[in-house]
């Protein structure tokens, strides 16, 4: 299918060439190009009907030669403590999901990168789903471009942090992803440090990364501290057992300086083992990161397993604090609108007629 190029996706040469050579062969002046890009990054507009001060035949040519990716919002669901998720329709009709985080001093918005996720980590939703297809960069930054909207009329408030906690595993869809954080980051104006890549543990992709000058945040989703163990969680062990990521962890630390986020998410009998702190503090020994302790978010398929108990939660997190380690355990958020990972979805699918 041949597809109008996407301004969301291009970066600011490949932008402003398209634009200027169209503007020219439409006799248009090239401060134009200037104009458009205001509309398309300060204003945040998703039609080239909102660009009012463009002449309006002007409009009309723009909208047939390019695209703004205007996502169309299938489902949306407020939960009670603020967060708002939005289930977008793509244009070939795959959905994906963003959720809107607001507390006092931020407000993140977590976006997907890929239809399904290819990668069947045990404990996860979207994993259960499978793979559908990677999403294009400028459908990554558009789930920005349009919870921003949301976020401003509803909220009064910008998106002040993004996090590729949504659908997908970002590493696997490496070129798309490094595209819309360019974007995110020198168009839309998101400082490096309010954008944090989630990554499974994808090593290429990790090591990509480090070579980026930018200084994004980097999480890795890690859920058990030994191979067999997380073997048995997440299949990607098999590829990049643990001594491999954390060796690519350790040069990325060594190119960056930066704190590195590991995610645990803590599953009643399964990873939650105090044992299992200690063997992670010897892990992530001369590393330095903070590890985000998450309740598990129960998923249909897995009826047997249950959030660790609060205390089970306290220990474990008490037991890294004793051997060094920051971490801190993180609130669900949105649990009313199932907002984990994938689980809208789902949801939807199960509820649709046969
Ligand atoms: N693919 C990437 C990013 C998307 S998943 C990754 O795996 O890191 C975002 C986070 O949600 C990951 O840390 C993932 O492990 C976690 N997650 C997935 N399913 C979950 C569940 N049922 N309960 C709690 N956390 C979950
Ligand atoms: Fe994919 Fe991340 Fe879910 Fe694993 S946790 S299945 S990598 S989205």
């Amino acid at each position: 299918m041949s597809r109008k190029p996407e301004l969301l996706g291009l970066d600011s040469d490949e932008r402003s060439d398209a634009l200027t050579a169209a503007l020219a062969g439409w006799g248009e002046p090239s401060f134009r190009v200037r104009q458009i890009e205001e509309w398309v990054f300060a204003h945040r507009a998703r039609d080239f009907a909102e660009m009012t001060n463009l002449p309006q035949a002007l409009r009309e040519r723009l909208d047939e030669a390019f695209s703004l990716t205007p996502l169309e919002a299938v489902y949306v669901a407020r939960s009670e403590d603020g967060t708002i998720k939005h289930l977008w329709a793509l244009d070939d009709g795959e959905r994906v999901e963003s959720v809107l985080i607001p507390t006092r001093e931020r407000l993140t918005l977590c976006i997907s990168s890929q239809a399904g996720c290819a990668l069947g980590c045990r404990f996860c939703a979207t994993g259960d789903f499978g793979f559908r297809r990677q999403l294009r960069a400028a459908e990554i930054v558009a789930q920005y471009r349009d919870s921003w909207r949301v976020a401003k009329e509803e909220l009064g408030r910008s998106v002040s942090n993004v996090v590729f906690m949504g659908m997908g595993e970002p590493l696997a869809n490496l070129d798309a992803v490094i595209r819309s954080l360019t974007v995110l980051h020198s168009d839309f104006g998101l400082g490096a440090r309010r954008i944090t890549v989630s990554t499974v543990g994808l090593v290429p992709g990790i090591r990509e990364l480090a070579r980026r000058p930018e200084q994004f945040e980097l999480a890795v989703s890690l859920h058990a501290p030994a191979h067999d163990l997380r073997l048995e969680l997440m299949p990607i062990e098999k590829r990049y057992p643990l001594p491999e990521l954390f060796d690519a962890l350790r040069q990325y630390q060594a190119k960056k300086n930066r704190r590195i986020s590991l995610e645990y998410t803590l599953i009643d009998g399964v990873n939650d083992d105090p044992g299992l702190a200690s063997v992670l503090a010897d892990q992530v020994y001369g590393l330095t990161c903070f590890v985000n302790l998450i309740p598990f978010n129960p998923i249909p398929s897995r009826p047997e397993w249950r959030a660790s108990p609060g205390r089970r939660i306290k220990e474990f997190s008490a037991r890294l604090t004793e051997r060094g380690v920051a971490n801190a355990v993180r609130t669900p958020r949105g649990r009313d609108i199932a907002a984990a990972c994938g689980q809208l979805r789902l949801a939807e699918e199960a509820d649709a007629p046969a």
